[in-house]
């Protein structure tokens, strides 16, 4: 796998401090932001982050704290993302918020299966990302095992807060070209 640099990843927070893009790769993009130059893929990715459309999807305590991100104080209209879908062939990001049960896999991996690509996946909560606390027979130990997950929120329950950092970093994956999860991944069968 390509070292995420090489995918024009620029953000300090993740590639962690010291290993920034080196001088002569910030000017030219400084350069091509006061030209307006661009490709048709940046565009695509821009346009892409500007109207993800999220499966109104909600499992367990954790959605509670998805549902307030559509609300003035978090305010996700401003990426374009307020309208929560009915539909998964209307949506491209599927945020798993609560703990799978077995039960619930097959379902769920449904609707992933029903999005359109490209689509995207973010794991929400202790329980979504590893099964949580609940370390027993009836529960997923990872929604990661039927789907391919894009973005790990850790928390019990994270913030809407910890959840729009989420979705930050999903735009920042797309406008650097990073391509789905599953597509680096591939989905178990
Ligand atoms: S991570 Fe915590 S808040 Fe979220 S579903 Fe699990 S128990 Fe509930």
């Amino acid at each position: 796998m390509k070292p995420l640099r090489q995918y024009g990843l620029q953000s300090e927070r993740v590639l962690g401090v010291g290993k920034q893009p080196g001088v002569f790769e910030q000017e030219v993009s400084a350069l091509e932001d006061r030209l307006m130059m661009t490709t048709l893929e940046k565009a695509i990715a821009w346009a892409q982050t500007k109207s993800m459309w999220p499966d109104t999807f909600g499992l367990a305590c954790c959605a509670i704290e998805m549902m307030s991100i559509v609300s003035s104080r978090y305010d996700i209209a401003r990426f374009g993302m307020e309208a929560f879908r009915s539909s998964p062939r209307q949506a491209d990001l599927l945020i798993v918020s609560g703990r799978v049960v077995h039960k619930m896999a097959a379902p769920l991996r449904q609707i992933y299966d029903q999005m359109l690509e490209p689509k995207w996946v973010i794991a929400m909560g202790a329980c979504a990302s590893s099964g949580g606390m609940f370390n027993n027979y009836t529960t997923l130990q990872g929604v990661d095992k039927i789907v391919a997950v894009d973005i790990h929120v850790p928390g019990c329950p994270p913030r809407p807060e910890a959840l729009m950092e989420g979705i930050v970093r999903l735009h920042e994956k797309v406008n650097a070209g990073i391509p789905p999860a599953y597509e680096i991944r591939g989905v178990a069968e």
